[in-house]
C-alpha cells in the first residue's frame, strides 16, 4: 500500500518519501508470494462494490503503462461443500452486481473443471473476470515507476517514531528526522507501533502457504475459494510463472498477536493443514510441497480494512486494508491516497472502512 501511495502521489507530481525498516520487497510483512486472487463478485458484501470497480480500472491502467498485463483472468470459482456458506454469500453478490456469472453444481462443475474432484459434492458459483495478479512484480513495479516519476524511497530504514509540528509532522529514523507535510501510515503488521490507538483493533494473524507440482491438466484451472463441510476456506491457484498449484487457508492456525509476526518456519502441522484443503479438490496433487513461505493478515474488526484521515487530523491518513483480501484493490488504495492528501476526498465510498468505525 506504501509502494501504491508512492506511486499515485508521484505522478501527480507530488514529493515524495517513502521509508521501508526492511528490504523493499521483502519477505516479512503482508503482500509477498508472488500471486494474490482478484474477484469481481464480492462475496464479502456490497460496501467493496466502489473498492472493486475502482481495482479493476486501476489495473487495466496500469497495464497501459507498464506494457504488460499483472492481471491474468483465469476465472474464479467461490465453491461450498455443503449449505449456504460462502455460495450463497457470492450467489448473492453475483445478482446483485449485474456482472456476468454461472452456477455450476454436482456432477456439471466437475466436468467443466475436470482437474477437480469435489466427490459431487459441489456447487459454486463462476465469474470470468476473476484471476490472479502478479503481486511481486506488480508492486515492484510501482515502486519503480514511483522513482522515476521522481519519489525517494529509502530501505532498510525503520521509522521509530513521529510527531506533529507547526507544519506538518517530523518522522525520526535512526539517523535523520524527515518534515513532511501529509503523513500516509501503511505499516501493516506493525501499524500499531506507530499508531498506538490501532494496536487493540488492528491484529496480525500468521499464514502458510504452499507451491504443488502439477502437469499439464491443471494449466486451465480457475482460481478458486473453497468452504469445506466444517467452514474451513481454502483458497488455490493455478500453476501459474513455473511455481505450480498455491494453495492456503484462511486464517490457518488462527494464530493472532504481535508475537506471531516473525517468521519461525514451516512445521508439520501447517503442512496438514494446506494437504487436506487439497485433499477436499485436488486429491491428485502430490500433498508435499514445492515451496511454503509464512506471511501475515493484518485483521480489522469484521475482516474490514481501515482506509481514511484520522479523526480531528485531516493530514494524518491511515492505509491498513488487508484482513486478508487487500491486494487487489492495491492501484485504487493508492490513488485514494493521493486523493487524501491532495484534495481532501476521494470519489471511491471508503465510508465503511473510516477510522471513527474502529477507534
Ligand atoms: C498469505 C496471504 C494471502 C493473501 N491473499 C490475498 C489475495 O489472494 N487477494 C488479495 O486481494 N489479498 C490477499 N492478501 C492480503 C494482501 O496481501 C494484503 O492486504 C496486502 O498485501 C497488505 O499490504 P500492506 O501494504 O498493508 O502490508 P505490508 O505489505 O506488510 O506492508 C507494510 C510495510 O510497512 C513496513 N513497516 C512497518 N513498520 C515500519 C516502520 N516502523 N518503519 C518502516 N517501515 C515499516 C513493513 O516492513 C512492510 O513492508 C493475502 C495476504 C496474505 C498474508
Amino acid at each position: 500500500m506504501g509502494s501504491a501511495a508512492a506511486w499515485a502521489l508521484s505522478a501527480r507530481g507530488a514529493s515524495v518519501i517513502g521509508l521501508e525498516q526492511f528490504s523493499l520487497g521483502h519477505n516479512r510483512g503482508s503482500s509477498h508470494g508472488r500471486t494474490r486472487i482478484i474477484r469481481r463478485i464480492y462475496s464479502e458484501g456490497s460496501l467493496y462494490t466502489g473498492l472493486i470497480e475502482a481495482a479493476y480500472e486501476g489495473w487495466a491502467a496500469i497495464g497501459r503503462q507498464a506494457g504488460r498485463d499483472f492481471l491474468d483472468k483465469t476465472g474464479g470459482l467461490d465453491i461450498s461443500l455443503s449449505q449456504g456458506g460462502i455460495f450463497e454469500d457470492a450467489l448473492a453478490a453475483a445478482m446483485q452486481s449485474g456482472q456476468p456469472f454461472e452456477v455450476l453444481e454436482g456432477v456439471d462443475l466437475e466436468t467443466r473443471f475436470a482437474m477437480m474432484d469435489l466427490g459431487g459434492r459441489g456447487r459454486g458459483v463462476f465469474n470470468a473476470d476473476a484471476g490472479l495478479i502478479d503481486s511481486d512484480e506488480a508492486t515492484q513495479w510501482m515502486r519503480q515507476r514511483a522513482v522515476e516519476q521522481g519519489a525517494r524511497l529509502l530501505e532498510e530504514t525503520p521509522v521509530n517514531g513521529w510527531s506533529r509540528t507547526q507544519r506538518g509532522f517530523e518522522i525520526e529514523t535512526d539517523t535523520a528526522r524527515y518534515p513532511c507535510r501529509k503523513l500516509i501510515i501503511a505499516a501493516g503488521a506493525w501499524v500499531g507501533e506507530l499508531v498506538p490507538a490501532l494496536a487493540p483493533v488492528i491484529i496480525p494473524e500468521r499464514q502458510v502457504i504452499g507451491w504443488y507440482h502439477a502437469d499439464e491438466r491443471f494449466d486451465d484451472m480457475p482460481i478458486f475459494q473453497l468452504e469445506s463441510e466444517d467452514r474451513e476456506r481454502f483458497y488455490v491457484f493455478p500453476p501459474h510463472g513455473g511455481h505450480g498449484i498455491k494453495a492456503g487457508l484462511y486464517n490457518h492456525r488462527r494464530e493472532r498477536g504481535m508475537e506471531h509476526v516473525p517468521p519461525r518456519g514451516v512445521d508439520e502441522a501447517d503442512l496438514a493443514l494446506l494437504e487436506r484443503g487439497l485433499s477436499l479438490c485436488l486429491p491428485d496433487i502430490r500433498p508435499e510441497p514445492v515451496e511454503t513461505m509464512e506471511c501475515r493478515f493484518t485483521n480489522a474488526p469484521g475482516d474490514r480494512f481501515v482506509i481514511g484521515t484520522m479523526p480531528q487530523d485531516n493530514d494524518l491518513i491511515i492505509l491498513s486494508p488487508c484482513s486478508g483480501h487487500g491486494y487487489k484493490f492495491t492501484p485504487a488504495i493508492g490513488e485514494i491516497a493521493a486523493d487524501l492528501a491532495l484534495e481532501q476526498e476521494t470519489r471511491v465510498d471508503i465510508e465503511p472502512f473510516s477510522l471513527q468505525r474502529v477507534l
